[in-house]
């Protein structure tokens, strides 16, 4: 059975192949994907508009390269899944209408999904079926939540997520602060491995007593970086020992509050997704800690964690296996989609 996944809610467009087996196995046969995320470097962030234009722009093409690296035609496919929430409306809308177009040409059903839950799926295209429970770590440019993931095809709770920034979000604001490209988690992580992570203390949000145990706050942390730069700014700044400090101050708060979710919950898998998982901190100190509390760290290849069609494509694939109704020819787009709605 070949499932097509189609992913366009925020600057990727991405267009995933995969082969489900009639063990419930994913293999994967394409992942192509066309950013726009050099249109966006000027801006510090992703422009809707031009998002949009970006995604019609490279459907097609992204496409064609898809069919042509899976040796497949589009007369191959069985089912589609496509992303249509959380993200940005007229972004989504794209990838929504070519889903419904190709399904009502090919006469396949559709699967609308959702992203997050796209997110954890990416991972059983590199370790397998996922063990019930999960917890899911999601740290991305939009998101910063801790999933309870009992089936990624019918139910993902959450149980924690962040009050103000997401992590990639603050990796972006500090990157410009410092003066260092956007997006900013690549430059941040390879300035931070030539800096003293203990050289500043930055403040750890939440970790309180009376704080809420499994939510996230980056925004003092971000606050704090900037005001340190700005006291500090007739010195010269030391880049590289600020990076380390900040990134240590966020691979310690997610870690610690993944952990100790897991434990508290009597789950011994944690998956970690979403571009933040790329950090070579983060994935370090998690598997330190992981290690010490006798927990199984799963983390996908840096290409699966990040926006891509093939981890839709493989959350289609599961959605089929376990026999759950396709959508709808008429599926809305829904922005603000929970994470609770695994597909609609
Ligand atoms: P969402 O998935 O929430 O809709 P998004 O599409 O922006 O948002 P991703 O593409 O998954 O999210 O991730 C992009 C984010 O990951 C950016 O904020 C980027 O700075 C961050 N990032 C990428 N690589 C690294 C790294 N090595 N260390 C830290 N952060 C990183
Ligand atoms: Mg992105
Ligand atoms: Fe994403």
């Amino acid at each position: 059975t070949i499932i097509l996944g189609i992913e366009s809610s925020c600057d990727e467009t991405g267009v995933g192949i995969v082969r489900l087996g009639s063990d419930g196995s994913v293999e994967l046969l394409a992942d192509e994907v066309a950013s726009s995320v050099e249109q966006h470097a000027r801006f510090g962030g992703v422009v809707p508009e031009v998002a949009s234009r970006a995604h019609l722009e490279a459907m097609v093409p992204t496409m064609r390269r898809a069919f042509d690296v899976a040796g497949l035609r589009l007369s191959d496919v069985d089912a589609i899944a496509v992303t249509c929430g959380p993200g940005l409306a007229g972004a989504l809308l794209v990838g929504v209408s070519a889903a419904k177009a190709y399904a009502l040409s090919l006469g396949v059903p559709l699967y609308g999904v959702n992203h997050l839950a796209g997110h954890v799926a990416a991972d059983t295209l590199e370790h397998g079926a996922l063990p019930a429970p999960t917890l899911a770590l999601l740290v991305s440019g939009g998101h910063s939540q801790l999933l309870r993931v009992d089936d990624v095809a019918g139910q993902i709770t959450e149980i924690g997520s962040t009050i103000d920034d997401a992590a990639g979000e603050a990796y972006d604001k500090v990157a410009r602060v410092l003066g260092l490209p956007y997006p900013g988690g690549p430059p941040i992580d390879q300035a931070a491995r030539r800096g003293n992570p203990k050289a500043i203390a930055f403040p750890r949000g939440l970790t309180g007593p009376r704080d809420a145990k499994y939510d996230f706050s980056f925004s003092g942390l971000k606050t704090a970086v900037a005001r340190w730069v700005e006291a500090n700014e007739t010195e010269g700044i030391p880049v590289d020992d600020v990076a380390a400090s900040f990134q240590e101050a966020v691979a310690d708060v997610l870690t610690a509050k993944a952990v100790r979710a897991a434990t508290d919950l009597g789950i011994t898998t944690l998956v970690i997704s979403g571009g933040v998982a790329a950090n070579s901190r983060l994935k370090e100190l998690a598997a330190d800690r992981c290690t010490a509390a006798g927990i199984t760290l799963r983390v996908p290849r840096p290409r699966l964690c990040t926006d891509n069609g093939a981890m839709i494509a493989a959350l289609g694939a599961h959605l089929v296996a376990a026999g759950v109704k396709p959508s709808s020819l008429d599926l809305p787009t829904n922005p603000a989609l929970p994470v609770s709605t695994i597909s609609v």
